[in-house]
């Protein structure tokens, strides 16, 4: 009718108006993907979101859409007045290095080079030798590229630098292991007497041994980084990079001379640093994971803020080796993980002495007294209220979120796109490429990545190879395993059951067990609260789509099972594998007890 016709002559000078439209609904995610990647880009672009137009409007704007466009879902894209398509043909467009020029006007760019390779020093300058940067460097330097890496250690605000290798390596996943190692340890001596062991009491930890052991592991691993660079015949340049021109960086050493450095592509794997809040005190006198592996003195009593990964894992280490350790929760503990598993986690470092102090957020951190350590109060108030209280430690901890390291690399120079919500995190396409087409981003600087090491690594190869051998072969960023190292490890893969009904509905169907590891049974120590779930999805066969264990060795145990679930496996595949005996895993092949039945989930007998 004339309503259609009007509705159709209405989208259709919309459309010759704005160089980009995008018809979208508030509440759909792909539109909510597609807006924030023209934002990141600067993008001006028209929104028109279906969903808040009155009654039936939505419905017959999706109609004339359809019928112009043959596309009736959202988001549905015009760029100058051309029907782009949905979500995945945006993504496409902007992996295919084409959107930009499209949204310009201009024939697409395109390619990887930046022209002829003999014309700069280098064939690839890695800015940041961590990770992801030595795995690259050392890759491309192996098929004959003139490769350089540089890697320069801001300091902390209290002073502490570090040598190669990256934030694992020094300040990360390697000294956190040790210290969680230390802790398990006194967790045997604990359980020993049951065995037979003539132990009493725990002896007392000795942290500076701790501290200079860890030290001294760590200095033999940048010693090692630093020979294989060597003799893979990449250059180390212990410098500060930052972009002149797309294809010119100027780096700066530690005596503040500088150096202007040419290169065909660029790698940008700087990583990221621990956030302070900003708050008065917290730099002067709070300490982040940067500082705690090195402290040179015991740290007293350890108030940690944050509640995911680095936190916990602090905080249960510290208070494994007998330290005061008390952990401030802005809102939940391990946001984004299972929170069923994230609940046990809470109970049990709880009863293993970790003190929490729920819904609370710092306002100042006050010094109150010298020495090493010192004597410090931190000024809290209620994140949904206006109480507030005093907590006196010697140390504070901010694990409270990490920001990468792009602030002073003069990206916008040279075009690279950041996100600013994300505090400046990289924009790249599924190859890695920057919105700079000779510049990457790999690792914990890139947007969407997780931030793991194993990630930066398998990234940094595969990209390499892409460059320069002719492979396709993209990262895969999903199922990725991880452990969160807390007391009581916790290993998953996938979907948390939260997550998992989002996506499949009903659909989904939970195995889970209680149970408890024969290493603690004879000291009884913490009776069958070790637990494991399979979260399949009934109307595909029962795909494992989330797998989670909470338990000893859970590295160890979950890393095995990120090959199953690689590869599609299914209960019925979990089922039909013989468990090896006696072992904490093979509870994953036994599983019978399903979350819908409301049984109990605690094991018995052998
Ligand atoms: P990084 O390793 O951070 O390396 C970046 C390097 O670039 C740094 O050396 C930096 O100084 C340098 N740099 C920065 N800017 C410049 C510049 N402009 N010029 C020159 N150099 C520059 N991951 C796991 O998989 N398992 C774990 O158990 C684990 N535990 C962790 C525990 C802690 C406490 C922390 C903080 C992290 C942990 N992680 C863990 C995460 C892991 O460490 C990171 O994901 C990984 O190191 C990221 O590697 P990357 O190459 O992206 O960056
Ligand atoms: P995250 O960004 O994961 O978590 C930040 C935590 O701090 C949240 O609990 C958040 O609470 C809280 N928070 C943020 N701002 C404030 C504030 N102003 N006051 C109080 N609390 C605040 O950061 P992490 O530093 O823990 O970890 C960074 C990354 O490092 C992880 O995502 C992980 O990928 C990696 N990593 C991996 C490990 C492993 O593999 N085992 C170990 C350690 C780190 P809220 O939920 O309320 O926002």
């Amino acid at each position: 009718g004339n309503g259609g016709a009007a509705l159709t002559a209405k989208i259709n000078s919309l459309i010759s108006e704005n160089t980009v439209i995008v018809f979208s609904k508030t509440t759909c995610p792909y539109c909510t993907k597609v807006k924030n990647l023209l934002t990141d880009l600067d993008v001006q672009f028209k929104a028109v979101e279906l969903d808040t137009l009155a009654g039936d409007e939505g419905a017959k704007w999706q109609e004339a859409l359809h019928a112009k466009s043959g596309q009736r879902t959202v988001p549905n894209v015009f760029i100058r007045g051309q029907h782009i398509g949905g979500c995945s043909d945006v993504i496409k467009a902007f992996d295919e290095n084409k959107l930009v020029s499209l949204i310009n006007g201009e024939p697409a760019t395109g390619g990887t080079g930046a022209g002829a390779g003999d014309a700069y020093d280098y064939d690839l300058v890695v800015i940041g030798g961590g990770s992801g940067g030595l795995a690259a460097s050392k890759a491309a330097a192996k098929l004959g590229k003139k490769v350089a890496v540089c890697d320069y250690v801001q300091p902390t605000p209290s002073g502490t630098t570090w040598g190669l290798g990256g934030t694992c390596v020094n300040v990360g996943c390697i000294p956190k292991k040790l210290m969680h190692q230390a802790a398990i340890i006194g967790q045997c001596m604990g359980d020993a007497p049951s065995f037979g062991w003539k132990i009493h009491d725990l002896p007392p930890h000795d942290w500076p041994v701790l501290v200079e052991n860890v030290q001294n592991y760590i200095k033999s691993l940048n010693f090692g980084y630093r020979l294989a660079l060597r003799d893979g015949s990449v250059t180390y340049l212990n410098e500060y990079a930052r972009f002149v021109d797309k294809n010119t960086i100027e780096t700066t050493n530690k005596k503040g001379q500088k150096k202007s450095i040419s290169s065909n592509k660029f790698i940008i794997a700087v990583g990221g640093r621990p956030r302070y809040p900003n708050i008065p005190g917290a730099s002067e006198y709070a300490i982040t994971s940067d500082d705690l592996f090195s402290l040179p003195y015991h740290p007293g009593k350890v108030l940690c803020i944050g509640a995911s990964y680095i936190a916990l894992e602090c905080a249960g280490f510290l208070a494994g080796i007998g330290i005061d350790t008390s952990v401030m929760v802005r809102s939940i503990l391990l946001r984004g993980f299972d929170q069923q598993i994230a609940g046990m986690i809470d109970e049990h470092m709880e009863s293993h002495g970790v003190k929490f102090h729920r819904g609370w957020v710092p306002t100042e951190i006050k010094k109150v007294g010298d020495g090493s350590p010192p004597q410090l109060v931190v000024v809290a108030k209620e994140s949904n209220g206006d109480k507030t209280m005093e907590v006196a430690v010697n140390t504070v901890l901010f694990a409270v979120g990490r920001d990468p390291c792009t602030n002073t690399l003069n990206l916008e120079n040279v075009g690279v796109k950041v996100n600013a919500k994300s505090g400046g995190k990289i924009l790249t396409t599924s190859s890695d490429q920057t919105t700079t087409p000779n510049i990457y981003a790999i690792g914990d600087v890139a947007l969407e990545r997780p931030e793991l090491t194993p990630v930066a690594i398998q990234a940094g190869i595969l990209l390499i190879k892409r460059l320069y051998e002719g492979e396709t072969t993209l990262t895969d960023y999903t199922k990725i395993p991880t452990t969160v190292f807390t007391p009581m490890e916790y290993g998953c893969i996938g979907l948390s059951e939260e997550d998992s009904k989002l996506w499949y509905g009903d659909n989904v169907e939970v195995f889970h067990n209680n149970f408890q590891p024969l290493e603690a049974a004879l000291s009884k120590r913490d009776e069958n609260k070790a637990y494991c779930k399979l979260v399949c999805n009934k109307a595909d066969n029962n795909r494992v789509v989330g797998f989670h264990y909470l338990g000893p060795n859970a590295g160890e145990v979950t890393q095995g099972f990120a090959v199953a679930l690689k590869l599609g496996a299914t209960k019925a595949d979990f089922d039909s594998t013989i468990g090896i005996h006696p072992t904490t895993a093979e509870t994953l092949t036994t599983m019978t007890t399903t979350k819908s039945s409301g049984a109990s989930a605690t094991k018995s007998g052998c």
